[in-house]
């Protein structure tokens, strides 16, 4: 294990190593809040940060992705041949991208994501490009905000599963681990200096001094082993979605959210087909072409947002709750829905026959 240090003062200079080689992402002030994106030539991530309004879900699955262009042309005269109809896709980026500041559940929502995109039977090119090349120089959360309940869903604030760097806030300095390859260029490229193993130590430390200031955290144990129809056919489901506006809020906001739509943008003999995040919590997400739709209620549209996050999507990939506790969702809410609340209630022993 190699373990580095950087003193924040230097913190400038060493992105500006590491910019010569990479394309660097990070946290960066927009007004009250932070927002997790792509830094401009001069810019430094604020490593200062608690949670950014919107997560880096869309450095690995962008909110609008162009798939292709393509040309049909018009149909030729009888005497005349049709030329034949061409697509081009995008070309990808040629710098490879670092994620600098990127919290630990935050990474782990990556790969969750990925069960969807990049399957056995299935790969998504956009996003195996983007998640295999990526580097995520990762940091530790040693000011959780009281929202976020990451050690509760197999992840937290020091969790270095998918991480290629660790990096923790000490004093005026950040400390770390290199966990990766990917980590070792990455941390040679921006030229942090190596440091003791005694680094180790105070990692574990800032850890433990974090974890235990967090609250209680809810269990899903029995959300887990409950029969999926036993939870659906839950009679509070209504009024726990008593207060929901249906605004999507919380689908877009969460890192771990991949519903999406296609559409075609044509204009004239050329086009467009886009990928766009969509949210199971409108209407139109479950309307069928027919006019029917199943899921024409609100609190259907609430229900099945939880059931698939808490439950369908347990039972099918068996690695645990499709949430990794950021909070997000329970701080954007414009009516005050808490996940933590959710799975409280379903969890109910009673709610819940074994
Ligand atoms: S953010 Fe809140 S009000 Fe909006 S859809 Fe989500 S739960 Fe409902
Ligand atoms: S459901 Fe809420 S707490 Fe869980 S990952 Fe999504 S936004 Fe974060």
């Amino acid at each position: 294990m190699t373990f580095i240090t950087l003193k924040k003062e230097d913190l400038g200079q060493a992105m500006a190593k590491a910019k010569k080689t990479y394309a660097l992402a990070g946290p960066v002030r927009d007004g009250n809040e932070h927002l997790f994106r792509r830094l401009g030539p001069d810019e430094v991530p604020d490593l200062s940060y608690t949670c950014t309004r919107l997560s880096p879900k869309e450095l690995i699955f962008p909110r609008t992705e162009p798939l292709f262009q393509y040309r049909v042309p018009a149909r030729a005269g009888k005497e005349e041949t049709t030329p034949s109809p061409s697509l081009e896709a995008p070309s990808f980026e040629e710098a490879p991208l670092a994620l600098v500041g990127i919290r630990p559940y935050d990474a782990r929502a990556f790969d969750l994501l990925r069960l969807n995109f990049d399957t056995g039977e299935y790969k998504d090119p956009y996003f195996v490009q983007r998640y295999e090349t990526m580097t995520r120089v990762g940091l530790a959360e040693t000011r959780p905000d009281p929202t976020n309940f990451s050690p509760a869903c197999g992840t937290g604030p020091f969790d270095e599963s998918c991480l290629d760097i660790l990096l923790a806030e000490a004093g005026d300095a950040f400390i770390g681990k290199i966990l990766t390859p990917k980590g070792e260029a990455f941390a040679e490229a921006a030229g942090f200096e190596k440091g003791g193993p005694e680094i180790e130590e105070r990692i574990a430390a800032l850890k433990q001094k974090t974890e235990a200031g967090f609250p209680p955290s809810p269990s899903f144990d029995r959300i887990l082993i409950a029969d999926a129809l036993d939870l659906y056919n839950n009679t509070d489901w209504e009024s726990l979605a008593f207060s929901c506006i249906n605004c999507g809020t919380c689908t877009f906001s969460c890192p771990t959210c991949w519903c999406f739509d296609i559409q075609d943008e044509m204009s004239g003999e050329e086009g467009v087909r886009l990928r766009l995040w969509d949210s199971c919590m409108t209407e139109l997400y479950s309307a069928h072409a027919s006019g029917h739709n199943p899921r024409q209620k609100g609190f259907q549209r609430f229900r099945n947002r939880f059931m698939h996050k808490l439950k369908y999507f347990a039972d099918k990939y068996g690695q645990g709750i499709m949430c990794v506790g950021c909070g997000r969702c329970i701080s954007s809410c414009p009516a005050n829905i808490d996940i933590r609340q959710i799975i409280q209630t379903l969890n109910r022993e009673e709610a819940v026959p074994c």
